[in-house]
């Protein structure tokens, strides 16, 4: 199957009558109302007439999406509105070059190693590209399957800004997610997403994948809140596992990544998932991360960084910090690189767990968790 891309020839069919050589608006306007259309308008606007392909082709392969899936298909092979738009990977091969500097955002959906191989006749060359989105595997992986060079649809990429989406914690101590050599070398924002019941799985590997990056300076961690499942165990079974605290892995992404920045999002919604915890507020159990992490750090960085004056070992603890959704947007610049709906989505689904646990916790005093421990 060949890739897809986000170059629909699908969407709406109404192509606007605009005369072949005058256009009604100056360009800076229409190029901002194109901004607004879907991949498959654009694609429908750049048929019109030279002058309009000229505007519309830049916004349209701004953002170029690459997935083995067919037209609106998921892995499974079930219509999924958001991909609904790609289209094949021919129709950019036949624009050739002049398209290849256009490519500013670049989302690459995992895949089979056959499938990125292929599609012999495509190197991507896109010099541009900013911001680059991993849609890893459930098992947090770009390739289904090994391959020593990494996806060859990624080789000539250097993004500023990754974003790996399905992110969890052990994966990063594999040796590679699927990425070519050199891939995060000028790399130098990280955001991991990862569902929150993940933060309850330890990784137990040193965090491989983060030690390619050697230009990261700031890093986001955030827990995407999920559906609760009261019949699902989220916590680990293996009795080896038991008492494992999710903390951990928290201290040491912090010790994996010394001169980085890190923003934890939604630490606090991760206890609810775990029968074992103790109820307490997503805030209380937010700060309670905080004290405890910011403690290990500290003691991480006496022990390894002797060097380091008090003044440098606390402005790296300030460097750390822990937030809930609402306030990582009013702070962070996420809408650069997130897509809106989806984070008002998390929004909501956060608002409902947070409720659902609140209900709980006043309906069922039965649970005498710190009174036993008397
Ligand atoms: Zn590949």
């Amino acid at each position: 199957m060949p890739p897809t891309a986000q170059a629909a020839t699908s969407g709406p069919s109404y192509i606007p009558s605009i005369p072949q050589s005058t256009l009604p608006l100056p360009t800076e306007l229409i190029t901002r109302v194109l901004s607004y259309s879907s991949q498959g308008t654009l694609a429908s606007i750049c048929r019109v007439s030279k002058a309009l392909y000229r505007i519309a082709s830049p916004v349209l392969w701004k953002h170029l999406v690459l997935s083995p899936w067919k037209v609106g298909q998921d892995e499974e092979g079930v219509l999924d509105e958001k991909k609904a738009e790609c289209g094949s990977m021919k129709t950019r091969q036949k624009n050739g070059k002049a398209l290849r500097n256009d490519v500013i955002t670049l989302s690459v959906y995992h895949h089979s190693t056959t499938w990125c191989r292929s599609n012999t006749k495509s190197t991507l060359k896109l010099p541009e590209v900013h911001t680059l989105h991993l849609y890893l595997s459930e098992y947090g992986l770009l390739h289904d399957g090994h391959d020593r060079n990494g996806c060859r649809l990624l080789r000539n990429i250097a993004p500023k800004v990754v974003i790996f989406h399905n992110a969890r914690a052990r994966h990063l101590g594999e040796e590679s997610l699927g990425s070519p050599y050199g891939l995060f070398d000028q790399t130098e924002e990280l955001t991991c997403i990862s569902l929150v019941s993940r933060a309850l799985e330890p990784s137990f590997n040193d965090l491989v994948v983060l030690q390619k990056f050697f230009n990261l300076n700031k890093m986001v961690w955030i827990f995407q809140p999920e559906d609760f499942d009261p019949s699902r165990h989220y916590g680990w079974t293996e009795p080896i596992l038991a008492g494992y605290d999710y903390r951990n892995e928290i201290v040491r992404l912090a010790n994996a990544l010394p001169k980085a920045k890190l923003t934890i999002v939604n630490s606090g919604l991760i206890h609810f998932y775990d029968k074992d915890c103790e109820k307490m507020t997503v805030e209380e159990s937010q700060r309670q991360n905080e004290i405890i992490v910011k403690k290990e750090v500290e003691e991480l960085l006496v022990a390894n960084f002797r060097q380091w004056s008090p003044e440098r070992r606390e402005e790296r603890i300030e460097s750390i910090e822990f937030m809930d959704l609402n306030e990582f947007m009013e702070k962070e610049e996420w809408w650069k690189y997130l897509n809106t709906d989806e984070v008002q989505e998390w929004k909501v689904m956060m608002d409902e767990v947070e409720k659902r646990f609140s209900v709980e916790a006043e309906t069922d005093p039965a649970d005498g968790k710190e009174v036993m421990d008397d």
